[in-house]
């Protein structure tokens, strides 16, 4: 914690004030006679700098240097302090961990409009929405809708790719055509088009869902260890998927709200994501929940943290940055789905949600609840040290059982369908695609009216176009990265920049007509399926579907009404849903990543097939799941299967001790990228011998450096990107190491040259 220099009786009086700067220092400023009183640290303080009127973060009272004239601060802007004592204290301990300015942290912990000097009044918008007013047709009715519509067909399809709402103006872009391709399919009768205001709050509007009654014998035991645990206590709730841990949290809360008076945060990866979830908890406990979500406006993220300044609302829920909820006596912190990496912030500062809701828990003599079914290594193994309690839930709620698992090599598969081909048929697609086990279960589900979701972690259609004849493949002018054909609308787009250009007809190397499609992605699985199955009512959810708001809600909801029959996702169809109804769950390739080079690689693929099989058999229905990949043997795939954690685990941690890995080391990935390639590779080398003679001079044997080298992406957006790795068994000497080298390296002023620190960073692409 803070420890305030007594201020010199003689001198002025003077405070410390954090400003939302990239500097790695503080800054002083007088206290005028007008204000009596002492400005309280984590108070908004109104402060001249560089000619303008800044608003800072008062850190508490300092001693007047010699010599120096200070600036006046201009007004106290709070009456009580916008940052307590406890967040001030996490954001301390967030700059210093993540090399991070102390300014800009604590800027991002507060609502975007307490930290600007003139905030303007949010205004009410309106918006033109397109509705799909049609149910679903099957594509059979489809082509009879569109036979002379082609372009109606391509805004019918995305607008059904996206949950049957969307902004006018963004799906007659997205689709390339005319407004009067839209208006006509008004006039039909098929859509609707409506002025609207801007939906601001759907959870407003949404209800929540009753929990159920009665908490099992296991659940009220999980319950009764949490709520005694002493302050600051760390517990690992490993449940199975279905094994209900919502309901633990739910029994908590109800008994630090009730017994206890106090308040708490709830930490979910992504709301629009875990909108089940989170209607639970409004369910539960109604208007005391404040939902933070990036959907809000500055105005109402406003009107939500003052209800919880306040204490009018005592339940904090929502992504990463809920845990800044300006509450008070917090008695709990629960962090579902614990081994997400969208904890971890992607830019300055680059935090580790998880890590840091851990800091502001013991700050506020609170417990903190890791929830998983696929805990995260290094949670795991806090365990394992007895760093953390580790309660477990083995068996599925309400009597349900684990989904058995089908593993289908697809190496066999593919000979075998070859080898049964008709020689003179036309080339088939689909072959290679699905196994015959898993086109088998669809149909099934089809007929008895059940649902199945279908998991391919790649967008778009194909993976990327090649060149028979020479063997070319398009790749982003801007991104080291192949770019990937899209067929609604037809280019080919870069998933890093955005960048996207017609499909070339003749390939640009050679000037052959023979470019080929290669590897699959969601939209062409979605096509297939439609092809194969035209009865079905098909939903695709990706990047590409759910760039309205609310889509993914919507797109959700839909499963859950019954209204589709086969959900296609990307990992987005892996969080959390329980649909009891659905009865299938089929990985079409559990190998997209498993070859990535990086060290979670193996991690993230158990992680993603043993959450995406847990959706099955969540009813009395029971479930199935079949999984396709080429790599059966992989230990990653091997334990999922038999839904086997520890002995995933074990045989994972084991790879991780050498070369030494998180969490038997900390790592930071030290990136550096610069407009100019050669300069880029210059500095990386440089940096990584001015770290090196650092390690040197102060003995700090126990860092080790590895590298530089080009990263595995090695430009992205025109910025050409090299990094070294540090890792060291001791985490002081890496906050050390990486806040010297944040705050002191000297990056030349050219080719927009840039170093960053990411610290326990999950993604070293
Ligand atoms: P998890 O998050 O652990 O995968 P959920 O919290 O989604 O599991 O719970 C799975 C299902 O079991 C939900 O539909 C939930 O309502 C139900 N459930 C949980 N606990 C109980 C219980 N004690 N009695 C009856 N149903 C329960
Ligand atoms: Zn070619
Ligand atoms: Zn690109």
């Amino acid at each position: 914690m803070t420890h305030l220099p007594t201020p010199s009786a003689h001198g002025p009086r003077c405070i410390e004030v954090a400003l939302a700067v990239p500097l790695f220092r503080t800054f002083t400023y007088a206290v005028p006679e007008e204000i009596a009183v002492p400005i309280a640290p984590g108070s908004r303080v109104l402060v001249p700098f560089r000619h303008r009127q800044e608003i800072g973060i008062c850190l508490g009272a300092v001693a007047p240097p010699d010599g120096v004239v200070l600036k006046s601060v201009q007004a106290v802007v709070d009456d009580v302090p916008s940052l307590p004592a406890s967040l001030l204290h996490t954001g301390r301990w967030i700059a210093d961990w993540y090399a991070a300015p102390l300014g800009l942290t604590l800027r991002s912990m507060l609502p975007t409009a307490l930290t600007v000097a003139t905030a303007s009044a949010p205004s009410v918008k309106t918006q033109r929405v397109v509705h799909l007013v049609t149910d679903l047709p099957s594509l059979l009715q489809r082509e009879q809708l569109f036979a002379r519509a082609k372009q109606q067909r391509v805004v019918y399809d995305l607008l059904e790719a996206h949950g049957g709402t969307a902004p006018f103006e963004s799906l007659r872009v997205q689709a390339n055509c005319s407004a009067g391709v839209l208006t006509a399919m008004a006039k039909r009768g098929l859509v609707e088009i409506r002025d609207e205001v801007q939906q601001r709050d759907p959870f407003a509007g949404r209800t929540g869902t009753a929990p159920p009654p009665h908490p099992s014998a296991q659940q009220q035991e999980a319950v009764r260890t949490i709520l005694a645990g002493e302050a600051g206590q760390v517990f690992l709730l490993h449940g199975v998927t279905g094994s209900g841990k919502t309901l633990v949290y739910i029994e908590v809360l109800r008994a630090v709200l009730e017994q206890r008076g106090q308040t708490a945060i709830v930490l979910v990866p992504e709301i629009a994501l875990t909108s089940q979830t989170v209607d639970r908890f409004r369910g539960a406990f109604g208007d005391d929940v404040a939902v933070l979500h990036s959907g809000l406006s500055d105005g109402e993220r406003l009107d939500a943290w003052r209800s919880l300044r306040r204490g009018e609302r005592r339940i904090a829920v929502g992504a990463r940055s809920a845990l800044f909820a300006p509450l008070e006596r917090v008695g709990v912190v629960i962090v579902d789905e614990e081994h997400e990496s969208s904890y971890k912030q992607s830019e300055t500062p680059r935090y580790h949600a998880r890590e840091a809701a851990i800091v502001r828990a013991r700050a506020e003599g609170a417990v903190v609840v890791l929830g998983s079914a696929t805990p995260s290594l290094e949670t795991w193994e806090r365990a394992d040290r007895g760093q953390a309690i580790r309660l477990t839930l083995p068996d599925r709620a309400a009597g349900a059982q684990l989904p058995p698992v089908t593993v289908v090599d697809m190496r066999v598969e593919m000979k075998q369908a070859i080898a049964a081909r008709n020689p003179n048929a036309p080339y088939d697609e689909t072959l290679g695609v699905f196994s015959t086990s898993l086109l088998v279960a669809l149909e099934q589900r089809l007929v008895r009216g059940e649902q199945s979701l279908l998991l391919l972690n790649r967008r778009g259609y194909s993976a990327f176009m090649q060149c028979n004849a020479c063997g070319d493949v398009p790749v982003c002018p801007h991104c080291s990265i192949s770019l990937t054909y899209h067929r609604i609308p037809e280019m080919l787009v870069c998933h890093y920049c955005q960048f996207h250009q017609p499909v070339p007809a003749q390939c640009p190397q050679c000037a052959s007509d023979t470019m080929r499609r290669r590897g699959l992605g969601t939209q062409q699985v979605e096509r297939m399926l439609a092809e194969r199955f035209p009865e079905a009512r098909i939903a695709r959810m990706d990047v590409d579907t759910t760039s309205g708001k609310w889509a993914h809600t919507q797109i959700l909801d839909r499963v859950a009404r019954g209204e589709v029959d086969i959900l296609l996702g990307t990992q987005m169809i892996a969080k959390g849903l329980d649909f009891p109804n659905v009865t299938l769950v089929g990985v079409v390739d559990a190998d997209t990543g498993l070859n990535l080079p990086d060290f979670r690689a193996a991690e993230r693929t158990f992680q993603l097939v043993s959450q995406v099989a847990g959706r099955a058999g969540r009813g009395p229905k029971g479930g199935d799941v079949i999984i396709q990949t080429r790599m059966p043997g992989s230990h990653a795939i091997q334990h999922a299967i038999t839904h086997n954690v520890t002995g995933f685990v074990h045989e994972e941690l084991g790879a991780r001790r050498m070369p030494a890995y998180p969490p038997f080391v900390s790592i930071a990935n030290v990136m550096i990228s610069g407009l100019d390639q050669a300069a880029t590779a210059t500095m990386a080398l440089s940096a990584a011998e001015w770290v090196q003679r650092l390690i040197h001079r102060q003995g700090l044997r126990d860092v080790v450096l590895v590298g530089p080298a080009p990263c595995p992406i090695d430009r992205i957006k025109d910025r050409w990107r090299w990094h070294f790795l540090l890792k060291s068994s001791q985490p002081k000497l890496m906050t050390r190491v990486a806040r010297y080298l944040a705050e002191r390296y000297p990056v030349p002023a050219v080719h927009e040259l840039r170093l960053t620190v990411d610290r326990d960073p999950v993604s070293l692409l």
